[in-house]
């Protein structure tokens, strides 16, 4: 599979604060991926992990700090001009979390999916109807929910246009940011079987934002777990799932709920937080809360280890290493 998209090096830094006081957010601390043709990788972490500001620069919505961004090939420069910008947002759509805020409340539906063909031009305005009402029957829906307004639509309903808005241009890559956190847990198999039928049928790949590893386990051929902005573990699905390496990878796991056996989750034994992003710990950034942690991870920082399909940032494997 060809890639398309290649990141490298990849850093976010904030400044927050007044002046006299000014602080420095490591939102993303130099990490590279990949996402292949018609591939879902899905970027795992908790709360400010960093996958979201990740989502965001790839959408241009945030400006990377230094790092390289390559889409076919094709090195993305910081600055563009308006007309590559406007190319480079039609290949690359964002799908948003709350599909409650997402659609603008005043618009019927038949104005919210005309902009893109009117913005990009993709169509003469006597077919934007019909262009309409197809895309509308790809997601699921049908041409008698254009004259409603987002308010009369369910979560679910909405989140479809949502998709529907992004892939009326007929986009390469869609970036879905917690595209199913905000529904119902019965509407979001349904979308992630949607967003996956729209991977097969327009060979679409996608980045899935999620701190659901199960979810991501369902709909993503790759998953990284990301950490205090960092890339911890990289590898096939399955592979992540069944057989994880990283210790946080297994914290993730031993604390994800477990619906068939209907038991709560069982956290492993770790103590901590996420670390404070203005103050990152010395070496390894999850020694604070890893119980393997050794002298070695306190003041160096593990670099990744290479196994077939996966890879994973951690001391435990610096001689080929017991899982
Ligand atoms: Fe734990 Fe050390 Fe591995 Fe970090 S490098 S995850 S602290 S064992």
């Amino acid at each position: 599979m060809n890639d398309i998209v290649q990141v490298e090096n990849l850093n976010k830094v904030f400044k927050i604060g007044k002046l006299s006081k000014m602080k420095t957010v490591h939102a993303i601390n130099n990490i590279s991926f990949e996402i292949k043709n018609n591939e879902i990788l899905a970027l795992v972490g908790e709360s400010g992990s960093g996958k979201t500001t990740v989502a965001r620069i790839l959408s241009r919505l945030y400006k990377r700090t230094s790092g390289s961004i390559k889409v076919f090939n094709k090195e993305i420069p910081m600055k563009m001009s308006k007309a590559d910008e406007l190319e480079y947002r039609k290949n690359v759509q964002l799908i948003f979390q709350d599909p409650f805020s997402s659609l603008n409340p005043l618009h019927s539906i038949y104005y919210i999916l005309s902009r893109p063909y009117k913005i990009h031009n993709l169509c003469p305005n006597n077919k934007i109807r019909e262009n309409i009402i197809n895309i509308l029957n790809t997601v699921g829906l049908s041409d008698e929910y254009l004259d409603k307004l987002p308010h009369e639509l369910s979560g679910g309903q909405r989140q479809r246009i949502g998709i529907a808005r992004a892939l009326s241009v007929n986009p390469k890559l869609i970036l879905a940011d917690e595209p199913t956190s905000m529904l119902d847990v019965s509407i979001r198999l349904d979308i992630m079987n949607l967003m996956m039928k729209i991977r097969d049928d327009f060979n679409v790949s996608y980045l899935f934002i999620t701190h659901d590893l199960a979810g991501a386990h369902y709909i993503a051929d790759r998953i990284a777990i990301m950490y205090a902005g960092d890339i911890l573990e990289i590898g096939n699905s399955s592979d992540i799932i069944n057989d994880p390496f990283h210790p946080y990878t297994k914290l993730l796991k031993s604390a994800a709920p477990k619906p068939e056996s209907g038991l709560k989750p069982e956290r492993i034994d770790t103590k901590g937080e996420i670390p404070d992003l203005t103050d990152l710990p010395s070496g390894c950034s999850f020694h604070p809360r890893c119980p393997f942690a050794s002298d070695l991870c306190r003041s160096s920082s593990p670099s990744f280890h290479h196994f077939e399909h996966r890879s994973v940032k951690c001391h435990l494997f610096n001689n080929g290493g017991a899982k």
